[in-house]
């Protein structure tokens, strides 16, 4: 004989209930037991029609003829016209004896526990009804056996305790007696001494066909759901969790315990006892093996089985110096817990023994407060102890796995992907049977926690990076290029996927959590809503993904001002957007601080000499013990291109506006040819170096004319014109002593300077072309041969390869 359980989904309509007929048509369940739920979500309907009915609002009759229709629709879709009478009228029969409780609780405004269990107790009754009638009808012979002539229960409605040894005998003599060999019964419902209808409690039905399976001592408990087996983690919130093929009744107890809802926890108990597996298995997909919960995994190599959660819990804390060493106190607290039926989840107690703390559900929060502070009175009232303290919105988190106590480190593991993550960790359990890590979080993190959770343990294969990029310039759009061309590659290689997960500029903003397309990320960009910078800060962290990275590729200061913000969020960023690492020092030191408090990158490579390795391979010096004494650098792509190209033919300006569009400058070209771009480069790399330093220490020796620093960027090209003069005497008398102009940067001893400088041939900086870079870096290890990086240190390519390989360290 076997026990099969329906669940909600696999019976809500029609079509699903045929589906169940052709499962149970199979030889193999010849002889069984089938135990169904209500139709989906007819449980609740039924509370809210109750409740409804309670309030004194009529709306309840509504809700029932909403009910009554759907039941008669789902009758007249399985059976056929001429033998659908009797179900009919048996279902309506059903409706009637409803509609008179429901009328009784809405004249006397009154909804007991009692009566509550009578309402939903239909729910099962009809879809058991129902569903016996079909299968006779296919001529899969069956006899409707009514569980509350079977299963007895205490007077604790809403959450009866079966009393064991329970009418074991009844069933099996009925089953023997009956000329069936295929019986379909109501899960979740029972009676109690007096006959009077009860409930196992929320999901009680899987519940039900383990005690039937337990009192028969059936070969095999299956519980038919709407997912393939009990998985790694809530499918609905893990897009890679994994059917877990097979577990111990011990992990799955945890599991469920702490929140997978696939299977009720009571459910274990009885199946364990007499050694009866239990298989997980998915009614729309039948083939699928599923999960099969047994007394020892044949798991061999997993630690971790899987990651659950429960998320609405509070936490209530009891604490006070007169519970220092005074035996007694938790067991007081626990005491008055139970009295009111409040089940304690979680506890944990520092061993000062100062305070104890214990989780419960949120629902019982208030009652808990009540209760524990009545219970204390005195001890408040003298001082001892302080009132419960009572704190809401939170969640627990749980790890699970047999092989736990014998693998060090997993702890340390799971605490440090969620604290890299920037979730906060409110108190700690470990059951000394060490099946069971479990961690109380913000609510607001458990989705987050959960998906790090299962990234760091099951998907050790591959690693997932959110980018919100902030710009669709010149850059952004090359970096969104080569991320699109790369991301295969880096999938199958690095085993790194990277999704754009939001992308803003100063129009418009674009989200999407499963990564937007980005073959036509322009297009979607446009018709997306109005940029806000705030609100787009805003939704980053209300989203909460995990390894989230904002990538600045704008210049703008709005921008660089959220930086603080997002890193305190344990938000990496990776910027090639200068203004926040050259604004002021502390400015620069506080961002340094808080990626280094929160443990999240902030990476900024590209704000010197674009793509080259020149803030790395200094970090690189550095922390290998090298100390530098003197940079030498031509660091400005855009004056090096205007200085290569202008030979006094064509006149300066003509010169500086072809570097503009070709995108070799800022948008305020001033910026390049003014120094400001290069003294904020080679105050950046000092203090890499580890000198304090401010813009207005670094000496600037200017070459243009101060009258070009004025007014718009059009009054600067006039201005530029008006000085050709200035520029040709510059040029020819570098040309006269045979050498060429080149605007360099120094550091030494701590100062700073830029300028124009008549470079000779035999000096390293001679021979740049185009828009090259160059550094030397003069340190203790290279003293008089300098370290040197040279190479195209402007353009929108290189610099989005720049900022792309930030992307990837952040990773690292
Ligand atoms: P039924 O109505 O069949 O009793 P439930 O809704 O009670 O089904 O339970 C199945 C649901 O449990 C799944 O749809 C899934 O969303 C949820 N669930 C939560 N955690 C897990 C898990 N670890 N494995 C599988 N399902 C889970
Ligand atoms: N119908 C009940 C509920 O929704 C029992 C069950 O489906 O297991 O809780
Ligand atoms: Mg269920």
């Amino acid at each position: 004989m076997k026990v099969l359980k329906f669940g909600g989904s696999s019976v809500a309509n029609a079509e699903n209930i045929k589906k169940v007929a052709e499962i149970v048509a199979d030889k193999k369940y010849e002889q069984s037991i089938i135990v169904v739920s209500a139709l989906g979500g007819v449980t609740d309907a039924l509370i809210q029609t109750g409740t409804s009915a309670a309030k004194g609002d009529d709306n309840y009759k509504q809700l029932l003829l909403n009910l009554e229709t759907r039941h008669l629709e789902t009758v007249k879709n399985l059976l056929p016209v001429t033998i659908q009478s009797s179900c009919l009228s048996n279902v309506k029969q059903k409706f009637n004896e409803l509609e008179d409780i429901c009328e009784g609780v809405f004249r006397l405004g009154e909804l007991s526990k009692r009566t509550m269990d009578r309402i939903v107790s239909y729910g099962e009754l009809l879809s058991s009804t129902i569903i016996s009638h079909y299968l006779n009808a296919i001529q899969i012979n069956n006899e409707w056996l009514d569980s509350r002539k079977l299963i007895t229960t205490n007077s604790q409605f809403g959450f009866a305790q079966v009393i064991f040894p329970l009418t074991n005998k009844n069933i099996q003599d009925w089953i023997a007696h009956s000329s069936s060999k295929k019986f379909v019964s109501p899960g979740f419902i029972a009676a109690n001494q007096e006959g009077l209808t009860t409930t196992l409690g929320r999901g009680g039905s899987d519940y039900t066909a383990a005690i039937f399976a337990a009192a028969i001592q059936s070969e095999s408990l299956e519980i038919w759901t709407d997912v393939t087996g009990m998985m790694t983690a809530d499918p609905r919130w893990v897009s890679n969790a994994k059917t877990i093929p097979s577990t111990s009744y011990r992990e799955a107890m945890e599991l469920s315990h702490f929140g997978a809802k696939v299977i009720y926890p009571p459910t274990i108990q009885p199946a364990m006892q007499q050694l009866i597996p239990i298989w997980i298995k998915n009614t729309f997909q039948p083939q699928q093996p599923g999960t099969v919960i047994e007394n020892i995994s044949a798991q061999k190599n997993e630690i971790i089985t899987g990651i659950s959660s429960i998320n609405t819990i509070s936490l209530l804390s009891l604490e006070g110096s007169g519970m220092v060493g005074i035996p007694g106190f938790s067991k007081h607290l626990f005491e008055a817990l139970s009295s009111a039926g409040i089940n304690v989840i979680l506890i944990t107690q520092s061993s000062s023994e100062h305070s104890i703390c214990v989780a419960v559900n949120s629902a019982d929060a208030n009652m808990a407060k009540h209760i524990v502070d009545e219970h204390f009175a005195n001890e408040i009232a003298s001082g001892k102890v302080d009132p419960l303290k009572v704190e809401h919105e939170l969640s627990i988190i749980a790890l699970v796995g047999d092989k736990m106590k014998s693998h060090p480190g997993i702890a340390g593991k799971m605490f440090a992907a969620l604290g890299r993550n920037g979730v906060n960790i409110r108190a700690i359990a470990q059951g000394s049977s060490e099946r069971n890590i479990s961690a109380v979080v913000a609510f607001k993190d458990v989705k987050k926690a959960v998906n790090v959770l299962h990234e760091a343990f099951f998907e050790s294969s591959y690693k997932q990076l959110n980018l919100f990029i902030i710009g669709s310039g010149n850059v952004g759009s090359k970096l969104l290029e080569q991320i699109k061309q790369q991301q295969e590659y880096l999938l199958h290689h690095l085993n790194l996927q990277i999704r754009i997960t939001g992308i803003g500029n100063s129009r418009h903003m674009l989200f999407n959590d499963d990564g937007i397309q980005l073959n036509n990320w322009n297009q979607l960009l446009q018709e997306a809503p109005p940029m806000k910078l705030s609100g787009f800060i805003e939704t980053i962290l209300l989203k909460n993904l995990r390894n989230s990275v904002v990538v600045d590729v704008t210049a703008n200061h709005q921008v660089a001002d959220t930086y603080a913000e997002l890193l305190s969020h344990s938000i990496a960023i990776v910027a090639c957007n200068k203004i926040a690492a050259s604004s002021a020092y502390k400015n620069y030191i506080k961002l340094k601080q808080l990626a280094k408090e929160f443990n999240v990158p902030y990476f900024f490579e590209t704000n010197v000499g674009a793509g080259l390795p020149v803030i790395g391979t200094l970090n690189d010096l550095i922390r290998s013990g090298d100390s530098i004494h003197k940079i030498q650098a031509v660091l400005s792509g855009t004056l090096n291109y205007v200085f290569n190209n202008y030979n006094a033919t064509e006149t300066f300006a003509t010169v500086v506006k072809q570097a503009q569009k070709e995108g070799y400058t800022e948008p305020d070209p001033r910026l390049d040819l003014g120094g400001t771009d290069v003294m904020r480069k080679i105050m950046i790399l000092a203090r890499e170096a580890g000198t304090a330093i401010e813009m207005e220490d670094v000496t600037n020796h200017s070459f243009l004319p101060p009258s070009c620093m004025q007014g718009t960027v059009d009054d600067f090209y006039v201005e530029l014109e008006k000085h050709e003069a200035h520029f040709k005497e510059l040029y020819l008398k570098a040309t006269a002593n045979n050498c060429k102009l080149k605007f360099v940067a120094e550091y030494v001893n701590g100062k700073a300077e830029v300028g124009l400088k008549q470079i000779p041939a035999d000096s390293d900086f001679y021979h740049l072309y185009g828009k090259d870079n160059i550094v030397l870096f003069y340190t203790q290890r290279y003293p008089e041969q300098p370290l040197v990086i040279k190479g195209a240190g402007a353009g929108a390519d290189v610099t989005a390869s720049g900022v792309f390989a930030d992307i990837i360290r952040v990773v690292h």
